[in-house]
């Protein structure tokens, strides 16, 4: 009995129920995989995805496995001004919980990136990340909360070619999450950034499957660098993120902030 020593149990540490909890890119992969954890761990769930499709496929097998409340969103989070929509529709049941997990990740050459590209993916990696945590924060301003940015450890050890546009973005999720943690945390927010490695995602076998299709050598090349490097020695599944996510947004982490965690097989020792 863990309260007889003064502790509170861990299945209560674990717990997320009574809680909201806000997803974003939760049609696919790791924000799927997330999804799926904090319904099982009890929270009600708002899943943002501009993939309408996929995100009432998700919402479906939640709903029939564990029961919990889900409520979809079709957001472009290219688009401030539907991010602001977003926020309205919201309006007196802010979520306890933000998971900035929507991302792109499209190969092309530095000297090939054109305005448009660089334009697209700042707005969905980065910018989308900085509008959705000034929501946040300024909705539950006394009351607190917790965000959980997504990263990669392309930001901080760029490995691939072709995507320095990828890396720039991300590198400024890390530095706005580490902002807002010293700025914040006096307020009650709890605000980490998670980078996954390597991770079996609908997002990475689509690359995998165009690069073996269209011969793309230098993805091809990347990937098999990358698979030699790496400690552990086979990709993570979206899964293992989502059960780290899910500890950052639990009380079992209440001392963790500011922090960078690594879900990467080992990538960034090595
Ligand atoms: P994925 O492509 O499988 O899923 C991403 C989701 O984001 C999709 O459902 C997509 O519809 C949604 N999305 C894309 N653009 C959007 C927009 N404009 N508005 C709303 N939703 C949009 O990706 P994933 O592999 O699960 O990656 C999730 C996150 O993890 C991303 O931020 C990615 O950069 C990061 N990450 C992934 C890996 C990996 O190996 N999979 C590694 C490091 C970081």
């Amino acid at each position: 009995m863990p309260e007889r020593l003064g502790l509170k149990p861990l299945h209560e540490l674990l717990s997320l129920r009574g809680k909201k909890a806000l997803i974003t890119g939760a049609a696919s992969g790791i924000g799927e995989a997330i999804a799926y954890r904090f319904a099982e761990a009890g929270a009600d769930l708002y899943l943002v995805d501009i993939d309408i499709e996929g995100l009432k496929r998700v919402k479906e097998r939640i709903e029939s496995a564990f029961g919990s409340k889900v409520e979809v969103f079709k957001v472009d989070l290219s688009s401030k001004e539907e991010i602001d929509n977003l926020w309205s529709e919201l309006e007196g049941r802010e979520p306890d919980i933000l998971v900035n997990n929507a991302g792109i990740y499209v190969f092309k050459d530095f000297l090939e990136v054109d305005e448009s590209l660089l334009d697209k993916v700042m707005k969905v990696n980065l910018y989308a990340v900085f509008w959705m945590c000034q929501h946040m924060i300024s909705r539950r301003r006394g009351k607190g909360g917790v965000i959980i940015n997504i990263g990669s450890i392309e930001a901080i050890m760029p490995f691939a070619r072709g995507l320095a546009h990828y890396d720039a973005s991300k590198a400024g999720v890390i530095a706005l999450t580490r902002a807002l943690a010293r700025e914040y945390g006096r307020e009650g927010f709890r605000i980490n950034v998670v980078v996954p490695g390597g991770i079996r995602t609908p997002g990475t076998e689509r690359l995998r499957r165009e690069a073996l299709m269209k011969l793309r050598m230098d993805i091809i090349k990347t990937g098999i660098n990358f698979m030699s490097r790496l400690p552990l020695g086979r990709m993570g599944e979206a899964d293992e993120v989502a059960r780290i996510v899910l500890i950052l947004a639990t009380d079992i982490a209440s001392y963790v902030h500011g922090a960078l965690i690594p879900v990467d097989g080992g990538f960034l020792s090595a």
